[in-house]
C-alpha cells in the first residue's frame, strides 16, 4: 500500500476504529471539530487520529497535566506523524467504565506486528481529555 503523509485515510474508506462506518459518517466529524460525548468515543477516535495522521486532533485532546504532553507541538506533530505510518490493523475494545468526570477505557491495538493493550484515563473538564494509562506490548508471534 502506498501511504502519504496525511492522505493514508480517505473520507469513504472504513474508519480505522473498526465501527464498519465509513470513515466521513464517524470519526472525521470529531477530528473536524466535534466534541466526543464520552471517553470511549473520545479513545476511539483518538486511534482513528493515530491510524489517520490527524495530529492536532491528538493534541488538542490531550489532558494538559498528562505525561504525554509535549510543549514542543512542532516535534509532537512529528512523533505523531511518524506513529502514523504503522499498520494500524485493529481496534478491541475490552472494557468501558464511565463517569462523571472520569473515565476508564481498556483496549487492545493491534499495530504492525504487536499488540498494544492499555488501560486508558480519561478526565472531563469543559470535553473529554485523555491523561494516560498503563500499557504493555506483546509482540504477535
Ligand atoms: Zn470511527
Amino acid at each position: 500500500m502506498l501511504i502519504m503523509n496525511g492522505m493514508k485515510i480517505s473520507k469513504n474508506s472504513k474508519c480505522p476504529c473498526g465501527s464498519g462506518k465509513k470513515y466521513k459518517e464517524c470519526c472525521l466529524r470529531f477530528h473536524k471539530g466535534a466534541n466526543a460525548k464520552n471517553a470511549l468515543e473520545l479513545m476511539k477516535s483518538r486511534y482513528s487520529a493515530y491510524a489517520s495522521g490527524e495530529a492536532n486532533y491528538i493534541i488538542k485532546t490531550t489532558h494538559k497535566n498528562s505525561s504525554h504532553f509535549e510543549k514542543n507541538k512542532q516535534k509532537w506533530i512529528k512523533e505523531i506523524k511518524k506513529f502514523s505510518t504503522s499498520n494500524f490493523k485493529k481496534l478491541e475494545i475490552i472494557e468501558f467504565i464511565d463517569g462523571e468526570k472520569e473515565a476508564f477505557v481498556e483496549f487492545k491495538a493491534y499495530i504492525d506486528d504487536y499488540v498494544m493493550h492499555e488501560k486508558s484515563y480519561f478526565l472531563k473538564e469543559d470535553k473529554w481529555y485523555y491523561v494516560g494509562g498503563e500499557n504493555e506490548n506483546k509482540q504477535i508471534s
